[in-house]
């Protein structure tokens, strides 16, 4: 939906809660396809042709990239229509079981519809399409916060007069995906494998990044927009923000605890396993703490300790919104 289709009645211009958006947007969501064009007149454009992928950056190609274009969209999209998103309300959240659609980057870039998605996913007919339908509803929110306040891709959308630390050893660990805290290292090395991060992880991940390290919520959405296959300004930057509590979500000051979201989202270890080879060896949701192994299993593992003690990261951060407020 456009953004500024759907406005609330109380005034202004945009939504700013997502829950009342969803209602208007569900109710009001009804147009059909556009029919394709006939002909598409682009202006000319000189050019000296492309630049070669080596000229724009180094190293290889990741492999497990996900390949690009309509036709792969489409065939992914049909395969999901097919079976997976019957399971998507269940399966959504949890790490290991990779229930999503992946569909986000063929979306960003245009190459399947969200109409075309939106009717498809309705005609499915069930809790699961539902459940997806919303996500899609979620994509159209943040752009229509970002149409009507554009400013907000570099600056909090709601402040909390937040004065950030800055500590480039811990912002590094947390690119790399070496902070300690295995489900945080996990999603960091999803990122740089995949262009990709499971949203469960990348809530973790910014969560991490944000409220228990206290790092600037723009320098983790810069990171997340070199390496995003999907990156897309309203997406990463308005989620950013929410994780953040400098955006849209009603309880701004929440915290995920890495070892809770573990327990919940990854109960049995296994995504952890598929992304950090050297903790392979770790059976079960042991994994989740490596530190609590003994000593001699511990020095063979060449991972690092916890860059931070879970609960100072949360005192400080609650200690510093309070001073704030
Ligand atoms: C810190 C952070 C950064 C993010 N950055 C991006 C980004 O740059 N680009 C991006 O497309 N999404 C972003 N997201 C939203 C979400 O994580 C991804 O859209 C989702 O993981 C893509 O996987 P999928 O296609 O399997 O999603 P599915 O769960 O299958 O959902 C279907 C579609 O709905 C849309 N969608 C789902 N969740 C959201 C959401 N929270 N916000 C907006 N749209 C949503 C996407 O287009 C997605 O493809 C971000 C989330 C967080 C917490």
């Amino acid at each position: 939906m456009e953004p500024g289709a759907i406005t609330p009645s109380g005034g202004g211009d945009h939504f700013a809660v997502f829950t009342p958006y969803y209602r208007h947007w569900v109710a009001r969501n009804t147009r059909g396809l556009l029919k394709p064009p006939e002909r598409i007149s682009v202006p000319p454009i000189a050019s000296d042709g492309l630049p070669s992928p080596d000229q724009l950056c180094s190293g290889q190609p990741s492999p497990h990239l996900p390949r690009g274009g309509e036709t792969a969209g489409r065939r992914l999209f049909g395969d999901w229509l097919a079976g997976p998103i019957g399971d998507y309300e269940q399966a959504h959240d949890d790490l290991a079981a990779d229930g999503t659609s992946r569909l986000s980057p063929y979306l960003h870039f245009g190459c399947i519809s969200p109409t075309g998605a939106l009717r498809a996913a309705t005609k499915s007919a069930t809790a699961g399409g539902d459940a997806f339908i919303r996500q899609l509803a979620w994509r159209d929110f943040h752009h229509q916060v970002l149409a009507a306040r554009p400013e907000v891709a570099t600056t909090d959308y709601r402040t909390r007069h937040d004065h950030w630390r800055c500590d480039d050893t811990a912002a590094q660990a947390w690119r790399d995906g070496r902070t300690g805290y295995p489900i945080v290292d996990a999603g960091m090395r999803q990122l740089q494998r995949e262009g990709w991060m499971h949203n469960r992880a990348r809530l973790i991940t910014a969560s991490f990044l944000t409220k228990t390290l206290y790092l600037d919520w723009r320098l983790g959405a810069r990171h997340f927009f070199d390496l995003l296959v999907d990156a897309d300004v309203a997406n990463n930057q308005l989620n950013w923000q929410w994780v953040a509590g400098t955006g849209t979500d009603t309880r701004p000051n929440r915290v995920l605890n890495p070892l809770r979201q573990a327990e919940r989202y990854d109960p049995n270890g296994d995504y952890v396993r598929r992304y950090l080879p050297e903790l392979q060896d770790i059976p079960g949701p042991a994994v989740h703490q490596p530190w609590k192994l003994d000593r001699r299993h511990r020095a063979r593992l060449d991972y690092p300790d916890p860059i931070i003690d879970l609960r100072d990261g949360a005192d400080y951060f609650r200690t510093a919104r309070d001073k704030n407020r």
